[in-house]
């Protein structure tokens, strides 16, 4: 890292309620040189809340290549330049993806100022697994190309994450609904931290019902979140099930293709599974 370059900050801001920008958010945005924006004028309403007056400069997918450029020369010239979104964390399916990576390529420091996601925020309040999930940002907005999709996330066994439009919500959840079934578990957590939040969990089918009920359960800003397939639970099963089934091949084979098949269905150690089938075959 070379000593004279500056810091590039990567600032979360609020994903709605305003009081949830951070006390390091502010700071970091009063002191830096520079704040990349990437819509100015909706940013500059955060700005003037906050009564700071820090430079700000345009940067959005449709110039960050151009932009960019700029960006670095003034880092490697010891300006510290903040970057944020028009809400939540900075590339999450949001613009600054060259620009870090270029800045790791320069070897210009890189830091993050953390605070609202609506993907982490959803997540928090879904009921669903989280030890394990996957972001998928937004799905394609053509339904044929949306349901090629999920398709290849139908045996997805993490909990998935998505963004979507409010005037697509429906359409998608029908989607879902073809491809993934009526019954699988999901919840829509929309408008996190403001005014109409609501999060909903149901099947994909009772979703699907709620958002038709009423016109405005389809408005606002949404995360869609679907439980992962039942594959991990149908292995507990399996294994749970381990004695009838070694007993069952016992009537057919010999211990050692007991073992071996049984291996084969559940992937568990065929030794140990010989062993358990010695064991059955001659109970004590
Ligand atoms: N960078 C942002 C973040 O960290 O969450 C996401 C930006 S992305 C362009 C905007 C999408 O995030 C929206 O279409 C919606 O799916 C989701 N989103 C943002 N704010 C939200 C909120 N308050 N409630 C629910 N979803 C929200």
């Amino acid at each position: 890292m070379s000593e004279a370059s500056g810091v590039l900050y990567i600032v979360a801001t609020p994903i709605g309620n305003l009081a949830d920008i951070s006390q390091r958010a502010v700071q970091v945005l009063a002191q830096v040189n520079l704040v990349a924006a990437e819509d100015t004028r909706h940013s500059q309403k955060l700005l003037r809340h906050l009564s700071i007056s820090t430079p700000m400069i345009a940067l959005h997918d449709h110039n960050e290549r151009d932009q960019v450029q700029q960006l670095i020369q003034r880092l490697s010239e010891g300006e510290s330049i903040a970057l944020i979104s028009d809400a939540g964390t900075p590339l999450i399916s949001d613009p600054g993806y060259q620009l870090v990576a270029r800045a790791h390529a320069e070897q210009i420091k890189v830091t993050p100022i953390p605070g609202p996601s609506a993907v982490i925020a959803g997540l928090s309040v879904a009921g669903l697994p989280t030890d394990r999930f996957v972001f998928e940002g937004f799905l394609p907005a053509k339904s044929a190309a949306r349901r090629t999709r999920l398709t290849d996330l139908v045996k997805e066994p993490r909990t998935m994450v998505f963004y979507e439009a409010p005037h697509r919500i429906l359409a998608t959840v029908t989607d879902f609904i073809e491809i993934f079934g009526a019954s699988r578990r999901a919840t829509l957590a929309r408008e996190i931290t403001k005014l109409f939040e609501t999060v909903k969990q149901a099947s994909l089918q009772e979703l699907a019902d709620w958002l038709q009920q009423a016109p405005e359960n389809q408005k606002g800003e949404c995360v869609l979140m679907i439980a992962g397939a039942e594959i991990t639970r149908n292995l507990d099963k399996l294994e749970l099930d381990l004695e009838t089934l070694l007993a069952t091949l016992l009537g057919k084979l010999s211990v050692k293709d007991t073992a071996s098949m049984a291996a084969k269905l559940t992937g568990l150690n065929k030794n140990q599974l010989y062993k358990q089938a010695l064991a059955l075959q001659q109970p004590d």
